[in-house]
């Protein structure tokens, strides 16, 4: 093609081609890990943002100030607050939905490509997508727990009985402003009732790992036997910036299996040597692109 810039433009045009042609290789050398299938695969953030769902590590996301569990067990109107918000937020993730990636991977286990999916999210997209073996290292939002005796309800359950307590709540804050966790940013909670375990009337709370609070060991001990079966492990949507994902890419490497990064933006193991593939592109995209090839 000639124009005005053509005597500027042959060296962009040669490293735009070049650099497509290495996300075709990477892809290729990608689904060439599977011949030592299954393969341990391991989503973040990233895998949930084509759902709709914020990434709050990824680019350009807003600072995040975590829940922090002692918060919550000490303060009443904090409760008041978070059940509140969840009540108001739920009304507009009513839409969320698994997404290609998610659904691709679930198609990809049942196939025995690989061994399930450990994941970072707590937003339960896994398991509605279709995926068998789920390993939720920072738990599942959807369930609900109480703090006493673990009696456990699902969060629609909760929502509802905070509805009874709370007639017409959700409709009149319907038009508040979603906080990047999903929940809603709700003033004026100071008579708002929080529903109570109906078995023992003790705090209920999500069961998910707060900041402040540890990955349970049985739920590590399961991610790692995943990876101690596998022969490869892949990231997906995760710049690693959690611990526990660094150990279980440090059990791969002991293990000296291939590893694979699929992520929009850098990591922490982008430097490493037993980083075999690295794909700096969407989750959904690359696993449908990974399918086609593997068909
Ligand atoms: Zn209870």
């Amino acid at each position: 093609m000639k124009n005005q810039f053509s005597k500027s433009t042959p060296l962009t045009e040669r490293s735009w081609q070049t650099e497509k042609q290495s996300g075709a290789v990477a892809l290729e050398r990608l689904a060439g890990l599977f011949e030592a299938a299954p393969l341990a695969v391991l989503t973040g953030a990233g895998i949930s943002t084509d759902s709709g769902i914020p990434d709050y590590r990824g680019a350009g996301a807003p600072p995040r100030t975590p829940m922090s569990i002692s918060q919550f067990m000490e303060d009443p109107a904090y409760r008041r607050r978070f059940w509140a918000g969840a009540r108001v937020g739920a009304l507009r993730a009513a839409g969320v939905a698994p997404n290609a990636g998610h659904l691709a991977l679930a198609r990809f286990e049942a196939a025995g490509l690989t061994n399930g999916v450990i994941t970072q999210n707590v937003d339960n997209l896994h398991r509605r997508a279709g995926s068998r073996s789920v390993v939720e290292l920072h738990g599942n939002g959807s369930v609900i727990r109480c703090v006493e005796h673990d009696h456990r309800f699902t969060r629609d359950q909760v929502l509802g009985w905070f509805d009874e307590l709370n007639p017409g709540f959700a409709a009149r804050n319907a038009a508040a402003e979603i906080a990047p966790d999903g929940d809603a940013i709700v003033s004026g909670t100071d008579s708002v009732e929080t529903p109570t375990c109906p078995e023992c009337g003790s705090i209920l709370r999500p069961d998910v790992v707060y900041f402040g609070e540890l990955v349970p060991k049985p739920v590590f001990e399961t991610a790692e036997s995943l990876v101690a079966s596998a022969g490869g492990l892949v990231l997906i949507g995760t710049s690693l910036a959690v611990n526990t994902g660094i150990r279980l890419v440090h059990r791969a490497q002991l293990r000296g299996i291939p590893i694979a990064v699929i992520n929009r933006g850098p990591t922490a193991i982008d430097a490493r040597e037993s980083v075999s593939v690295r794909i700096d592109a969407g989750a959904a995209e690359t696993l449908e692109q990974l399918e086609q090839i593997l068909r």
